[in-house]
């Protein structure tokens, strides 16, 4: 198969996240139709990130659930014959998942938080968020 692209059965896959009453069901169908898309499941962003939280908090908000956990992808390009895996992400969202790039993130190696990566620190820098003085893999307050 390409990549995560739309299979034959698609029609039906989506009809099936509709019917599904569980998150976990959920996630069980997109393991087993598209087995290596999910690497890494956290619960928080780093600290030294908060404001990452907040959007993610008010994301929540706005439709009106409570935050579950952030999920790091395999790929996140849900242009074109990508429909069944934009309707899982977006199933996910709607259930307070937060859905990012693994290329993009690392996780501490002490407490599990979501870090940014280097180069995804130098453009939230560039855009004048508030990042450490310092790129590290961990935690200020896991140093
Ligand atoms: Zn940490």
């Amino acid at each position: 198969m390409g990549e995560y692209i739309d299979p034959p059965n698609g029609h039906d896959i989506i009809e099936e996240i509709k019917s599904l009453p569980t998150v976990g069901d959920i996630k069980n169908l997109s393991d087993k139709i598209f087995p290596d898309w999910i690497v890494l499941i956290a619960d928080e962003y780093s600290t030294d990130y908060q404001w990452l939280t907040e959007n993610w908090k008010r994301a929540c908000e706005k439709i009106g659930v409570n935050r579950a956990q952030i999920m790091l992808v395999n790929y996140t390009n849900f242009e074109d014959n990508h429909t069944v895996l934009k309707m899982f992400a977006e199933t996910f969202t709607r259930s307070g998942f937060n859905i990012r790039s693994v290329h993009d993130y690392v996780i501490c190696s002490k407490c599990g938080s979501v870090i940014p990566n280097l180069p995804l620190m130098n453009i939230f820098m560039e855009k004048g968020l508030s990042v450490p003085k310092k790129w590290s893999s961990k935690c200020n307050v896991c140093e």
